[in-house]
């Protein structure tokens, strides 16, 4: 098996010009010797013929003695480089050729028709190619007559042999060229695609940025070359967003686990009261719960982007899981003067992953109670219209600035207003949600008013059944 391509296609086009020749070269062969043998034959016919009138003229001149006859006509032949035989009543009157009329006498008689046409055989001699005959016979007065004229074929066997033997040097030759040829242009042909693997091996993790360089190639190849740039520039995407999610998670991180150990030395650092030391442990405590919540958030969206997560699909009633969560965190809400209203249709049957929809409830009304100073309202609303269910969320917070609305569903990413306050979140709250949404062939949008409030709304169909795609933020 050849693995060069190059090499394959070189052989082919050498198999399928061998093909070529080899048929090419056996036409030509069977029609040049078809050729030959009709020549001679139609030589041999007129040689035969002229014998015939010369015996009969003869023979009418001797007054019917047909020995002597034969003998003038043959003799008159002699010159005309073909062998001349008489032959009556199946007996050799006269040959030109002693040799060779031997040959004949044994054959001729033998083989000749009855009837006055021409005759054209091949009597066969061991150790050369044969003898070909016209025999034409002849009737004069009640006496039959053949007359006979012979060739061997040793000449038309000559000439096919140096026909044969050019070709067995020109067709070899005419391959090698043709061997040499294919190479050539198979790989001028493929020159283009060895430079994109050598550029394609240049590409590593380090330099995705870079791409195919190749000049102006065929149609196919520059379309080759085109994917495997898009191929780069997604896979140059991708490894851009992991980077920076590697960056962020370690950074998010740093802070709490800063705090934790700061706050252990400091309460180490020398004896204390009881109530400090308990001070310094709810300190802990707290930065050990944002750090319990930070890890599961990476672990959800790190499985979810490996294709693990999978949905635990099961029919639960979405009305009583909306107000589970409002109740849940009505107390938090209360504490810092929200209200938070709730209306959900009643009984309202969904087929999903529970665990995840209140994961997603519960972020949505987490950032409602985060971005909504005190004295505001949050509510609630939970619809079924034309085969969809529809989840909102508003409140009359602080709203979102034109200039974060592009980002607010990308990881790691929060608001100028969110990023200097210590009780904010990690930023990944709303991509969380999407991530969800999206896994139950969903969407998340929001509307915002800066200043005055936000409503985020989340659009499930009915049933969902694809399995969980892939997240892309
Ligand atoms: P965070 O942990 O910061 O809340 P999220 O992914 O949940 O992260 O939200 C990203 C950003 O979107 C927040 O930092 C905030 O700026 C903005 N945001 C989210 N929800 C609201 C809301 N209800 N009102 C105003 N801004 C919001």
């Amino acid at each position: 098996m050849i693995r060069s391509f190059r090499l394959q296609v070189t052989a082919w086009y050498v198999a399928f010009f061998s093909i070529l020749l080899i048929t090419f070269s056996l036409i030509v062969y069977g029609f040049l010797a078809r050729s030959l043998e009709a020549r001679l034959d139609e030589t041999l016919i007129t040689e035969a013929r002229t014998a015939a009138a010369l015996f009969q003229s003869e023979m009418q001149e001797m007054n019917g003695a047909f020995p002597a006859a034969a003998h003038e006509a043959v003799a008159e032949m002699r010159t005309r480089g073909v062998v001349i035989a008489i032959f009556s009543e199946g007996r050799l009157l006269e040959a030109t050729e002693p040799a060779e009329a031997e040959v004949l006498r044994r054959h001729v008689p033998g083989a000749a028709r009855t009837g006055d046409t021409d005759q054209v055989l091949t009597i066969p001699r061991p150790g050369s190619p044969g003898l070909r005959v016209a025999i034409q016979p002849i009737r004069i007065g009640d006496r039959g007559f053949l007359v006979a004229s012979a060739s061997s074929l040793d000449s038309v066997s000559v000439q096919l042999e140096g026909v044969r033997r050019v070709l067995y040097i020109a067709l070899p030759l005419a391959l090698l060229i043709a061997g040499v040829g294919g190479f050539l242009l198979a790989d001028r042909s493929l020159r283009p695609l060895f430079r994109m693997t050598e550029q394609a091996h240049e590409i590593s993790a380090r330099n995705l940025s870079q791409r195919l360089q190749v000049g102006r190639p065929a149609e196919e190849l520059s379309a080759l070359a085109a994917s495997f740039n898009e191929l780069l520039s997604r896979l140059d995407a991708s490894f851009g967003t992991m980077r920076r999610f590697i960056a962020d998670a370690s950074h998010e991180l740093r802070t709490p686990v800063a705090v934790i150990r700061g706050e252990a030395d400091v309460a180490l650092s020398q004896e204390r009261a009881p109530e400090a030391y308990k001070e310094s442990l709810a300190v802990i405590q707290d930065e050990a719960k944002r750090l319990t919540r930070l890890v599961d958030d990476l672990l959800n969206l790190a499985r979810a982007d490996a294709g693990h997560a999978r949905l635990r699909r099961e029919e639960f009633y979405l009305d009583d899981v909306v107000s589970e969560c409002c109740r849940a965190v009505q107390s938090l809400a209360a504490a810092k003067g929200i209200q938070v209203e709730w209306k959900a249709v009643e009984d309202l049957s969904y087929s999903g992953d529970e665990d995840l929809l209140r994961r997603l409830v519960f972020n949505l009304l987490d950032n409602a109670i985060r971005y909504t100073p005190g004295s505001g309202k949050i509510t609630v609303l939970l619809s079924r219209e034309e085969g969809q269910t529809r989840l909102t969320v508003s409140d009359t917070g602080v709203g979102i600035a034109p200039a974060a609305a592009p980002h607010i569903f990308e990881r790691f990413y929060r608001g100028d207003d969110a990023r200097s306050r210590q009780s904010g979140g990690f930023g990944l709250g709303l991509a969380i949600v999407k991530w969800i949404a999206e896994a139950h062939n969903g969407s998340v949008g929001f509307t915002s008013d800066p200043g005055a409030g936000s409503t985020f709304e989340v659009v499930l169909p009915v049933t969902s059944p694809a399995p969980a795609p892939r997240p892309v933020a």
